[in-house]
Order: structure tokens, then sequence, then C-alpha cells
């Protein structure tokens, strides 16, 4: 476990990759790779369509499933949106808020608020990803920008208990630039104590929170050594089953 008993967290995150039968054999590779992890959680988030494909794969395996986004209603005229309803008869998980959402869909933080509320009344254990930019970060803004969404992305949550937290600096993702240990601890520091003034310090102090930017196998444990960083949210290398079963290896071996 660490620090404060938080029970660290490994979430691949497929984005808009692999065809059904490429994520069922994704997910089959994964689960037959991945040694046992006592500790850790490990999720798949595969595309929407494979979702089904990809929870029936790893059932019965400690494997877990979730998706990358929803809608927060629950049914109704809201053509090419997946509601929580439908999510949670498959998966347990559902990414909230990623940058990518943020940026290409315009996804304001007010939004992914409703989500996240959303999410939790239905029984999802919600991913909430906060990030800045690299002109916030060069603007010295991070603590600023990382204050208010998660403020805004977590107004009004009564149960924090399934509830996680990426913090995703936009310019490590994808970028093969992966914050240091130390920026990843500030980040996350932010945060926890965003959330500690919004519900107080031993709800914050629970509250599993990731790291997620380019993790790697080389560069994961010294990230997952960091007291405050419980775990990752994975995108590219999650692709490669074999580079995403030694990030989680890394997880557990962090435990303290
Ligand atoms: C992500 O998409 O959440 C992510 C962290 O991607 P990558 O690992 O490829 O930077």
């Amino acid at each position: 476990m660490t620090a404060a008993n938080r029970r660290p967290i490994i979430a691949g995150n497929w984005k808009m990759n692999t065809k059904p039968e490429e994520a069922r054999t994704l997910a089959a590779v994964v689960r037959d790779q991945l040694p046992a992890v006592p500790g850790i959680d490990v999720i798949l988030c595969p595309p929407f369509v494979s979702l089904a494909l990809v929870a029936g794969e790893v059932d019965e395996s400690p494997i877990s499933v979730g998706a990358q986004n929803m809608y927060p209603e629950p049914s109704g005229a809201y053509t090419g949106e997946i509601s929580p309803e439908m999510l949670a008869s498959i998966c347990r998980y559902v990414i909230l808020g990623h940058s990518e959402r943020r940026s290409l869909f315009n996804e304001a933080s007010g939004f992914v608020n409703r989500k996240v509320l959303a999410a939790i009344a239905n029984g999802l254990r919600p991913i909430v990803c906060v990030g800045e930019t690299l002109d916030q970060r060069d603007a010295g803004r991070t603590a600023l920008v990382l204050r208010r969404q998660t403020r805004t992305s977590l107004a009004d949550v009564s149960d924090f208990t399934t509830l996680a937290i990426a913090y995703e600096p936009i310019w490590a993702i994808g970028t093969g630039r992966a914050a240091t240990p130390q920026d990843a601890t500030d980040g996350i520091t932010t945060i926890r104590e965003t959330v500690a003034s919004m519900v107080g310090a031993s709800v914050a102090e629970a509250v599993p929170i990731l790291y997620g930017g380019s993790v790697n196998p080389e560069n994961a444990a010294s990230l997952f050594e960091q007291p405050q960083v419980d775990g990752g949210l994975v995108g590219g290398a999650a692709l490669q089953a074999g580079q995403f079963v030694q990030i989680a290896v890394a997880a557990q071996k962090s435990l303290r």
C-alpha cells in the first residue's frame, strides 16, 4: 500500500485504437502475461465497441474494465452517446475529463462534473483527469489550473470512496516527455491539498491520485516510488501488452 493505505491503480487507456478482435486479443495477452500483482488494481479501458468483448476476456481474472467517456444522462435523444447505466452493466470504471475530451471536444470542467456525479450515482468508479498545458506550466500557472479543474470537476461529490484522480500534464501525454518524479509529486500534492480544502484532509488522504503522461517500463519505477503517486494512467504503452504488464509489476514493487 502507499503511504496512506491507498490502493494503487494501473489503468490502460487504449484511446481510439484496436478493432474489436484486436482488443480481445490484447486483453487476452495482458491477462495471460500479468503475474499476480496483489494490492494493485489493473484496469483496461478499450473503446466502447469492445467493452463487452474485453470484459468477457478478463472475466474471472483480477483485471477490471473501464470506459473512456460517457454522457451524463440516463437515456434519451442523445445520438451517439453512451449512458452511465449502459456502462454500469458492462464495466466498473470510467475515465472522465481526459485532456483529449477537454481540448478536442470542448468539454469544460462543469460538464465533467455532471459526468462525475452521474457516474457515481450509477455505481461507476470515475477516474477524473486534470492537468495543465505547456503554456500554463511555462507561465507558472500549474497550481492555479489544477486547483480550478479539481474544484469544478469534483464539485458536490459527496462520496470520494469510489473515485480516483489522474494528474495528467498535457505536455507529457503522448510526447515521450514524462514529468519528473518531482513534477508528478508537486502536481499530485496540489490536487490532494485542493481535495482536502473541499472535503477535509482524511478524505483527501484516502483518494488514489495517479500520474499519467508517457509512462513506460523505464520510468515507471521512479514515478511509482514517490509516496504521492498512486499508480498510473497509461496510454501508448498500454497498447503493448508486455510494456503494460511491466508497468503493473513496477507499481506492485513500489508498494510500501
Ligand atoms: C493518456 O492518454 O492518458 C496518456 C497518459 O497517454 P500516454 O501514456 O501515451 O502519454
